[in-house]
């Protein structure tokens, strides 16, 4: 659609496609249903190897470029972005480590990863979070070469099934710190799970720090500048973020074009009915300037290129625009599309949280703007 693949991406494709359809789909309501998505589930992909997509290859990873790695995620999100999104926040905390951290530290998260372990990258706290400098989470030196961290970091997805954690603390005098941790650490738990109205098969938790100590040589990156490595790498996340939204649309527009064609109203398919059409129309227009959106934000990070402002527009004009074709297809659907017994409903669900997640489209609004102001200037 839209793109032109080369034979190499239309087979990963055609792969992934395969390999949701018939492991995945087919848990996805009741995963809906209860909010847990049995750690098992994720087998066949991590056999295919999606973890390891973004892994760059001098440490063991496939390397992939992001415009392939995008049209893949867009593929599994099809089935579930909340599934897609496991693997994918493990890369949102690679980013970080790749950006800032030592070749060791690179090393040790890429085998983690390659033994099947997912990662969780957690800024967010209670009272901090657009506000992302204003965490209180604190990491104390203890005067032998450790740190000592205190507090609370809340909505971390994949807080529960994480083997890694890449969290972020406020060393006193010294600023916003980024430091790696293992699952298993003293002092260190999970908390509360999140009861999501949608993105369930995904999960979030709290993460709840007592007196964890942790060497220095968990520090990613340099001391004070962890903020800097935070949003550098979301500016690549929120831009890969947005290729699962363009995959939820695609579900939404299949779905509706499918049930247009067979329902029949007033003696004809509702699909030649102009007013259907013209919801169709728009959807389809939504999904398409969506992908290629996304694929040229990808391009630019393959070249290297700062996507700092590309990334914000690209993640609001994407999932903004997933808030009209997932209500669409409710709407196509009629009373229907209201109904859990048909899977439109559950997409408008999912579609909601990449408004709100890493940086809410206010905030990406504010982040075009300054760079405007900073560009003309
Ligand atoms: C399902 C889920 C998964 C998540 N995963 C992670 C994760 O893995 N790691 C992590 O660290 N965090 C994660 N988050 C947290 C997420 O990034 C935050 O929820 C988000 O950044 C918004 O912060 P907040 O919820 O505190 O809202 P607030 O910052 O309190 O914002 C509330 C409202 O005020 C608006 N607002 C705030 N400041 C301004 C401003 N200056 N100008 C205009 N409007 C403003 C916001 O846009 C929003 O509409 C997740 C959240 C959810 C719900």
């Amino acid at each position: 659609m839209a793109l032109i693949y080369t034979e190499d991406q239309k087979s990963l494709i055609e792969m992934v496609k395969d390999m949701a359809e018939r492991e995945v789909k087919p848990h996805v309501a009741e995963c809906d249903r209860t909010g847990i998505t049995p750690i098992e589930l994720f087998d066949p992909a991590l056999e295919m190897g999606l973890h390891m997509l973004e892994i760059p290859e001098e440490y063991g990873g496939a390397g992939m470029d992001f415009e392939t790695s995008a049209m893949i995620f867009e593929e599994l999100a099809k089935v579930d972005a909340g599934y897609a999104d496991t693997i994918v926040t493990t890369f949102v905390a690679l980013r970080n480590v790749i950006i800032a951290g030592t070749p060791e530290q690179a090393q040790r998260f890429a085998d983690v990863v390659a033994d099947g372990g997912f990662a969780c990258f957690a800024i967010t706290e209670p009272g901090a979070g657009s506000d992302a400098g204003a965490l209180r989470a604190s990491a104390v030196p203890d005067g032998k070469g450790n740190y000592v961290l205190n507090g609370t970091k809340c909505f971390a997805t994949n807080g529960e099934c994480a083997s890694l954690y890449v969290g972020f603390f406020r060393i006193p005098d010294v600023g916003i710190t980024a430091f790696m941790f293992d699952r298993d650490t003293p002092g260190f738990s999970v908390g509360a799970h999140e009861d999501k109205m949608g993105f369930r098969m995904s999960n979030t938790t709290d993460l709840i720090f007592e007196d964890v100590v942790l060497p220095e040589s968990a520090i990613v990156g340099v001391p004070g500048k962890g903020l800097n490595i935070a949003l550098s790498g979301l500016n690549i996340s929120r831009a890969f973020l947005s290729t699962m939204g363009v995959g939820i649309m695609q579900r939404a527009l299949d779905e509706a074009v499918a049930y247009a064609k067979v329902r029949v109203q007033f003696g004809k398919p509702i699909i030649k009915q102009q007013m259907v059409q013209q919801m169709l129309a728009d959807m389809a227009i939504k999904v398409e300037a969506s992908r290629v959106l996304v694929n040229n934000t990808m391009k630019m990070i393959d070249a290297g290129m700062d996507v700092r402002k590309e990334a914000s527009i690209t993640k609001t004009f994407v999932t903004d625009s997933m808030q009209e074709v997932t209500s669409n297809a409710i709407q196509v659907f009629g009373g229907y599309g209201y109904s859990r017994e048909y899977p439109v409903e559950k997409l408008m669900r999912d579609a909601k949280i990449f408004q709100i997640f890493e940086g809410t489209n206010q905030i990406q609004r504010l982040t075009i703007a300054k760079c405007l102001e900073k560009e003309y200037e």
